[in-house]
Formats: structure tokens, C-alpha cells, sequence
């Protein structure tokens, strides 16, 4: 718009896995362009081989019995999901986690006037929520650092002890790495084990994968890393492939009949979004693309951990395929959380033509969710900004010798995976935004 460029290691919030513009989506849109834009519930072409693409990749066993709601946002698919679990189960109550983000509606139903949309809503007196501690190893609450004991057997108490204050719950809603709550990644045994509690207790599982779907994590869903199935599945950000869609999809066992207008919502399932979202699903099951965030994902992992060993002022790095999590924190010892060292280091990345966002409830996580088809050579260039960022805000990094161990930064690898595109990449321009502050800027 100004001239200026960036590496864009935001890539949406995870809505462009496949990056800007890739030339099959183009040619998916243009196609569904010249026929149908939207026709709501009507089954056109765009519906249905959506439907047969989606149902090909779905994970466990809601392959081959799953059904569907549209929906047009992550937030209104998670809410359409808890509708279906609370109907489904004749009652109220949704285990959510603290760090937890699933969208911001929810009041809107409380204005409608209608009874009969009344009555299928947990929402119109804000939900029955029940907030139990995600298992962060690096910020343990009920020892999270040694598994997912702690965070069960506190369920079980919720379930169990009669004075525990929850009289009945649903469902469990749970992101199976936290998104916008810092980029966590739970104990491995945390998923299985929230499975093996909901089937004890007749309690649906409801994975929201509206961040980590669609091969982010490096498998196409991330429950798939602990082969764990829920019963409602939310899909959102990349399954439009950049327009607006999102999906809800549910053991098809779970309920018989729903009640007329049970879920609404005008623009569901646009024809255009359909034909993009189609046209995503199969680029990620013909390429190597999910196969090559894993081992890209675990490279890079890597090689910010080896930033990590040289800047006390990182604290943790974490995540899996393009998810990856890097904690600022003042010292340490008390790990207490630096989100204006987060802040400035996004400010100096963005001075450097590379754009972060922050996470984590104090804006202290950094938090790389770049395109999954990004050249490695963005990657590299990205790499060395970001430890220049560090080195000009904290002059004086960490040397081998003193109180953290120091971990070598790996060597590059000989060959690339993503070879660097024929045409030069344009190097970033420095941008110049005068009067904007981007340290005190709220997150979205
Ligand atoms: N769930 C998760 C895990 C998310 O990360 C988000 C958005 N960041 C949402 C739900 C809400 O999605 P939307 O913004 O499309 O409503």
C-alpha cells in the first residue's frame, strides 16, 4: 500500500496456511466466481465435493460418521458446538480453559426476541462456564509440569464431590495447544487422559481446532499427535482458505433431530468460500505440505531454543510445526512475565520488515505462525532479524559459561525443502508509520 514489505510470519492468525494468493485458490475462486456466489442452504456443486474433501480429512473416527453445521467465524462455530453438546446431553455446563480463546459473540442471542431461538441457546444468560486451569508445564498450576494428573483429578473432584459447587457439566471445550492464551503445548498425556475422563463420565469432548487445524501444527489436525477423537470438532481460519468459513463437525450418532432453526446464520456456507475452502483441503492432502511443517517446524523449533540459550531474557520456547511460542520473562528464576520486552521485540522485528504478533495473558509470548508454504529463505532472513531484534534491545546476551547452558545454533541444513522461488524476494523495506505506537496498541 505505502511500498513498504515484510516477511509475514502472522500469516492472518493462522487463516493463510497456504499463504497469499496461491495460484490454485485463485483459480478455485475465479471458477466459482462465474457461477453460483451464495445460495445458503441450496445444495449447489460447491457444497457437496466441500463436503466429500472435508469428510476425507476429518481425524479418528468422524471420518465416515461425522454430520455438519456451517457456521461463518471460529467464535460462532464454538458456540454452535456447545448449543449441540448442551442439547445433546439435556443439560448445561462447559469445562473451559483458563488461557482460553474461542471468539467473542455470545450477547447477540440475548437481543433476538424469539422464544423458539431462545431455547436452543446456552447463551442468552452467557453460557454455564466452568474454568478449570489449562496444563501449562512452564506455568504449572495443579503440576501441570509433571503431566496431566493434577488437571484430572481436579475434574474428577468437579464431577464427584458433591459440595465441589458445579452441578452438571456437558462438555469439555479445550484447545489442544493454546492459541491466543501464549502458544501452549499441554503435557502429552494431557488430551488422551481428558478423553479417558469424558468417557467415564458420559461428558462430550469438543476440540476447537480453529487455530491449530489444517496441518498448522504439522499433522492435519492436532489432536492427531495424541490419536485422540472428539465428539464435536470446531474448523475455522484456514478452512476458507482466506474467506470466510468455519465448520462444525459432529459424531453423527450424537443426536437423532435437531429442532427447526436450531442453527442460523445467513451467510453459512458461501459458494465462493466452499470452492476455495475444497480447493485448500486438497492442496494440503496432495502436497507435502503438513509432513514438511513438521520437520520445518521442528528445524526452526531448534533454532529459536538456540536463541533462547543465548538471551536470558526468553524463558521458554515451545510449540509444534508452525506453531512455535517464544516467553519473554524478566528473570529466570521467578519467570515473571515480560510483555513489554514481547512488545518492543515486535516493534523491532517490524522495524526489520518482519511481522510478529504477541500472545499470552500478558501479551508475552511471541508467537511464529507464518504461511506453511513460506521459502526457507524468509525463514533464514526472518531468523537473523529476530536475533538482531534481541540483540538491540539486551546488548549484553547470555555467553556459554554462565548460569544457562548454552545450545548451539544448528548448522543450516545442506538442502532445502522449499528450494528459494525463481523470482528475487524483494528485501523488507523498512516501514515508516509516524504517530503510531505499536507497543501500546491492544491485540485483536
Ligand atoms: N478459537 C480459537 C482457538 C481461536 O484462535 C479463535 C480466533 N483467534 C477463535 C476461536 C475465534 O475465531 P473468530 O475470530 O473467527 O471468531
Amino acid at each position: 500500500m505505502d511500498g513498504n514489505r515484510f516477511i509475514d510470519w502472522v500469516g492472518g492468525i493462522c487463516v493463510l496456511n497456504l499463504g497469499h494468493r496461491h495460484p490454485r485458490l485463485v483459480a478455485a475462486l475465479e471458477h466459482q466466481s462465474q457461477s453460483i456466489w451464495h445460495t445458503l442452504e441450496l445444495p449447489t456443486e460447491a457444497r457437496i465435493h466441500f463436503l466429500r474433501e472435508l469428510e476425507s480429512i476429518l481425524p479418528g473416527h468422524l471420518r465416515g460418521h461425522a454430520r455438519i453445521f456451517f457456521s461463518i467465524t471460529g467464535g460462532d462455530a464454538v458456540e454452535t458446538a456447545v448449543n449441540l453438546a448442551d442439547h445433546a446431553q439435556g443439560k448445561r455446563g462447559t469445562v473451559a480453559f483458563s488461557g482460553a480463546y474461542h471468539g467473542v459473540h455470545g450477547g447477540v442471542i440475548a437481543l433476538t426476541s424469539g422464544r423458539r431461538y431462545h431455547s436452543t441457546s446456552t447463551f442468552t444468560g452467557g453460557g454455564t462456564v466452568i474454568r478449570v486451569p489449562y496444563p501449562d508445564p512452564y506455568r504449572p498450576v495443579l503440576g501441570a509440569d509433571e503431566g496431566a494428573a493434577g488437571t484430572i483429578s481436579y475434574l474428577e473432584h468437579l464431577v464427584n464431590d458433591p459440595h465441589s459447587g458445579v452441578d452438571t457439566i456437558s462438555s469439555v471445550l479445550v484447545e489442544p495447544i493454546l492459541g491466543e492464551g501464549g502458544y501452549v503445548v499441554p503435557p502429552d498425556d494431557f488430551l488422551p487422559s481428558l478423553r479417558e475422563f469424558c468417557d467415564r463420565h458420559g461428558i462430550l469432548l469438543i476440540a476447537d481446532e480453529v487455530q491449530t487445524g489444517l496441518g498448522r501444527t504439522g499433522k492435519m489436525w492436532a489432536v492427531e499427535h495424541s490419536r485422540v477423537t472428539p465428539d464435536i470438532l470446531c474448523i475455522a481460519k484456514t478452512i476458507g482458505g482466506g474467506l470466510p468459513l468455519a465448520v462444525v463437525a459432529y459424531r453423527s450418532d450424537l443426536v437423532k433431530e435437531l429442532p427447526r432453526g436450531f442453527h442460523l446464520g445467513t451467510f453459512r456456507a458461501n459458494a465462493l468460500a466452499l470452492a476455495v475452502g475444497a480447493e485448500t483441503i486438497r492442496v494440503l492432502k496432495e502436497e507435502p505440505i503438513v509432513e514438511h511443517t513438521r520437520t520445518r517446524g521442528e528445524h526452526l523449533l531448534s533454532r529459536f531454543k538456540a536463541l533462547e540459550g543465548r538471551h536470558a531474557a526468553i524463558g521458554d520456547v515451545r510449540g509444534k510445526g508452525f506453531m512455535v511460542g517464544v516467553e519473554f520473562v524478566h528473570d529466570r528464576a521467578s519467570r515473571r512475565a515480560w510483555g513489554e520486552r514481547a512488545k518492543a521485540m515486535r516493534s523491532a522485528l517490524l522495524a526489520r520488515g518482519v511481522l510478529m504478533h504477541t500472545a499470552g495473558a500478558w501479551d508475552q509470548v511471541l508467537r511464529f505462525m507464518a504461511p506453511l508454504v513460506i521459502e526457507d529463505e524468509l525463514l533464514d532472513r526472518g531468523l537473523a532479524a529476530f536475533e538482531d531484534a534481541l540483540e538491540s534491545l539486551d546488548p549484553t546476551p547470555q555467553r556459554p559459561g554462565s548460569t544457562t547452558s548454552h545450545i548451539p545454533h544448528p548448522a543450516a541444513p545442506s538442502t532445502y525443502l522449499h528450494p528459494p522461488p525463481e523470482h528475487a524476494i524483494p528485501t523488507p523495506v523498512v516501514p515508516d508509520l509516524p504517530g503510531r505506537n505499536l507497543e501500546d496498541e491492544e491485540e485483536s
